[in-house]
């Protein structure tokens, strides 16, 4: 009896970090059956000669809650490698849905997501609908605070905190593995350490992490690492900091000091990672950043470039200093005009030094996750679809920031560790047939800022739960993702 795929002579990544070893990889059913000299033949032999395999890519922070819904097979990000989407990032959850959607729909306007109750119901779609990666979840602060006290900038009541560690209850229960804040959104800005820190408490004991989108990435940067890093240890939880940067010129160089804050947090025994998507540009909504617009913030009205504005898409590509020139407005009222057009607009922000990228990148606390902001019908930011291919192509081959064996540790071993995935992101006999096979000397990303839907190049096959998706850059349509539960600690 042949196995189902066999790759001969591929350059096996395991994931742990090891240098590259050529072997032939086995797949029977949706695991990793033998590697090594495989003997036999299979229903689909693939020569791999000259090709790496990897474990498929763990895109740790994601947008993508409704996506895998609304777009599910997720063409967009597995032709790019990734096989597991980590969503509920940076205070937006999937749960409660109603709330949920409130926050999720400017990422797509006019659709109408299925009805579901809590993060239970959430997975339940997502096994009865299966998408072509698999996803696992993370409950958002500003959903639950949203949900249960509106935008009111108190602090909550006694009550009020009960109600939203009742909801963060069920998400837990439910399997997520872990709890984001995004402390620069409305309603999450209003929280205080406190109220983070009481809540954050629903999770001690559980293996669920804490993620942040910090409350200052500019020159409140230390302060802001520091409250993170006092949140988990106060619960006893890992802490997990999103899309970790020094934003606008007056904070360039401060990652020096955050990654030190990160390494003397980690000598003393506390579980602390990063992640980070390998440009200098980031991306969110207008109305969170229209304050940078004022001086002092380093930042420029020539660096906010719309990305999406569905209600007038020609604006898309284009400058809110070009945009004030042709509304002939000083930038900050041109920014109002745009989003009294469009209080969903999305941009591009040019905030970032490179030098800075590549010392976060450089750092072991870093993983890989894109920050993808999921509105197809847009000018989204590149790194929705080719974070992966542009840390391994750009950072590792062309400026060789890290080893090829150690940038796909940063995407796989290490996340899935993080996360307490089971049995994901290695190459290993025994675990999930997630696997993508590329084409080390080639792979690169492919989007720029004016085209950024362009899939990234050298990517010949991804598998998710032994099931090609993606061959040659084309996806098949099949949906072999699953939702991933948290496992018990
Ligand atoms: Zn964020």
């Amino acid at each position: 009896m042949g196995h189902d795929i066999v790759y001969r002579d591929a350059t096996v990544y395991d994931g742990t970090g090891s240098p590259g070893s050529v072997v032939d990889v086995a797949v029977d059913g949706d695991r990793i059956a033998e590697i090594g000299s495989v003997r036999g033949g299979a229903e689909r032999e693939v020569d791999a000669t000259g090709l790496a395999l990897a474990p498929g890519f763990i895109d740790v922070h994601t947008h993508d809650d409704f996506a895998a819904m609304l777009h599910p097979d997720m063409a967009f990000k597995s032709i790019g490698g990734v096989t597991t989407c980590v969503v509920g990032n940076c205070g937006m959850g999937a749960a409660p849905r109603d709330t949920a959607w409130k926050q999720g729909e400017s990422f797509h306007p006019g659709a109408s997501p299925p009805h579901y109750d809590g993060f239970a119901g959430y997975f339940s779609i997502l096994d009865a609908q299966p998408p072509g990666v698999n996803v696992v979840a993370l409950a958002g602060h500003g959903t639950i605070r949203l949900d249960t006290m509106g935008t009111e900038s108190s602090a909550p009541t006694s009550r009020q905190m009960s109600a939203m560690r009742a909801t963060l209850a069920e998400a837990v229960e439910a399997g997520v593995v872990g709890m984001s804040t995004g402390l620069v959104y409305e309603p999450g800005r209003h929280a205080t350490t406190e109220e983070l820190i009481e809540l954050t408490g629903e999770l001690t004991g559980t293996g669920c992490l804490y993620a942040t989108h910090m409350r200052d990435e500019g020159v409140g940067l230390l302060d802001s690492v520091a409250e993170a890093l006092a949140i988990g240890r106060a619960a006893d939880v890992p802490v997990q900091i999103s899309h970790h940067k020094a934003n606008g010129r007056t904070a360039w160089g401060l990652v020096q000091r955050s990654l030190a804050l990160i390494d003397e947090a980690r000598a003393d025994g506390q579980v602390v990672h990063a992640d980070q998507y390998p440009y200098t540009a980031g991306s969110t909504i207008l109305s969170a950043v229209i304050g940078w617009l004022e001086p002092g913030t380093g930042l420029g009205s020539a660096d906010l470039v719309i990305a999406s504005c569905p209600e007038h898409p020609v604006w898309e590509g284009r400058s809110i200093d070009d945009i004030a020139v042709e509304l002939d407005r000083d930038p900050h009222a041109a920014a109002a005009v745009v989003l009294a057009e469009e209080p969903n607009t999305t941009v591009v922000i040019h905030s970032m030094n490179e030098d800075d990228v590549q010392t976060v990148m450089a750092h072991p606390s870093t993983m890989i996750g894109s920050d993808g902001l999921p509105t197809l019908d847009s000018k989204p930011h590149p790194r929705l679809s080719n974070t992966f291919a542009r840390v391994l192509g750009h950072y590792s081959r062309e400026l060789a920031v890290f080893e090829m064996a150690e940038a796909v540790h940063r995407m796989t071993g290490m996340s899935a560790e993080a996360f307490g995935l089971v049995d994901r992101g290695a190459v290993r006999e025994g675990a999930f047939a997630d696997l993508v096979l590329f084409d080390e000397a080639v792979i690169v990303d492919r989007a720029t800022y004016a085209d950024p839907l362009r899939m990234p190049m050298g990517i010949s096959e991804v598998v998710v739960n032994g099931t090609a998706v993606a061959q040659g850059g084309t996806h098949s349509g099949a949906r072999p993702g699953r939702a991933l539960r948290r496992s018990a600690p």
